[in-house]
């Protein structure tokens, strides 16, 4: 079978086996994968990856234990926990500590023809979502999250830092539950996706206004978002983290101290939460596609992923997309 391989910031693509199916483990045919900006952090050498990278997918069930789910269309959790531990019995697997992550910690990930994932990690989708909208569910899971962590009193205003794909994202995903969402970033055709569903958006930096939010998401991707949010940030208000950023961060602790302000980290999320917004006309699924490429030519599309950006600091928190057409699909 056919699989990108990262090695040494190098993607090539090269012929493996098929991969075998462990007990409880369903085998699933890829039909499209999206490149986000983890993809491109594994290619920097994010936790010194070598191998199959791919998180963000949609797959259609080869085989599996449950002969229901032969044939389904999927997505799939991309933590595999080991089901066992503390965390794992309170529900989190999420955090446990023996877990393997598809394509990022040691399990072989998506972009591939064929890969593996437990059964349990896996969500069939309705049969009216379609599948360039469904591949984004990760993502759209991560920015659900936050309302998963926090409760933001109905009608408070939240500031959204960045403009890439999580930031704007979460901008919709904030502003199709009703909240005033006010979005800084530095592109402007990017913030006009957001703006076209309702979103307040702002040029960024000339208009980052001072101590004006008790909400304040970072998603800029960079390390400069953390200290802008915090100037955003209204003492006693609350800063939700969303960039993980390759290297230690330099913080100025003095005025989250002063302010006494609340930072919450943020990372993946359920995807029980994001399923129902797949349909939602509020978030523009189709408008964050930047190109698409077969498989075997994802080289090509890791490099306009990584490349496609006007500016250096914004590169990160750009998104490519790698489609694959599968075999049995007209
Ligand atoms: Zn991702
Ligand atoms: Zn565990």
């Amino acid at each position: 079978m056919l699989a990108v391989h990262l090695e040494n910031g190098a993607v090539t693509t090269r012929t493996l086996p098929v991969p075998h199916r462990p007990e409880g483990f369903a085998l699933l045919r890829l039909l499209t994968a999206g490149i986000c900006n983890t993809d491109l952090e594994l290619q920097r050498g994010y936790y010194g990856f070598t191998g199959t990278p791919g998180h963000e997918f949609v797959a259609e069930v080869v085989e599996a234990d449950t002969s229901a789910l032969t044939g389904k269309r999927v997505a799939g959790e991309i933590n595999l926990a080991c089901t066992h531990c503390e965390w794992c019995r309170k529900g989190l697997g999420r955090h446990c500590p023996n877990r393997t992550v598809l394509g990022i910690v040691t399990h072989p990930g998506a972009f591939a023809e064929f890969f593996t994932l437990p059964e349990r990690n896996l969500h069939v989708l309705p049969d009216d979502v379609p599948t360039h909208r469904a591949v984004f569910i990760e993502p759209l899971a991560a920015a659900c999250e936050i309302l998963d962590q926090v409760s933001i009193p109905a009608g408070e205003p939240i500031a959204v830092l960045g403009d890439g794909k999580l930031g704007l994202l979460i901008a919709m995903v904030l502003n199709a539950h009703g909240y005033p969402v006010h979005q800084f970033g530095r592109h402007p055709a990017k913030l006009a996706i957001a703006a076209r569903t309702g979103v307040e958006t702002h040029l960024a930096p000339a208009s980052l206004p001072t101590a004006a939010y008790d909400w304040v998401v970072d998603a800029t991707g960079n390390p400069e978002g953390l200290r802008s949010a915090a100037a955003m940030t209204r003492p006693r208000g609350t800063v939700i983290l969303k960039s993980t950023i390759h290297g230690a961060v330099p913080v100025d602790t003095a005025p989250i101290i002063v302010n006494e302000l609340t930072l919450v980290g943020s990372r993946c999320g359920r995807f029980e939460s994001a399923l129902p917004l797949l349909s939602n006309p509020l978030i523009r699924f189709d408008e964050l596609i930047a190109a698409r490429f077969p498989l075997a030519e994802a080289p090509k599309a890791f490099a306009q992923a990584a490349g496609a950006g006007e500016e250096v600091d914004y590169r990160n928190s750009l998104s490519g997309f790698v489609s694959h057409r599968c075999r049995c699909s007209p």
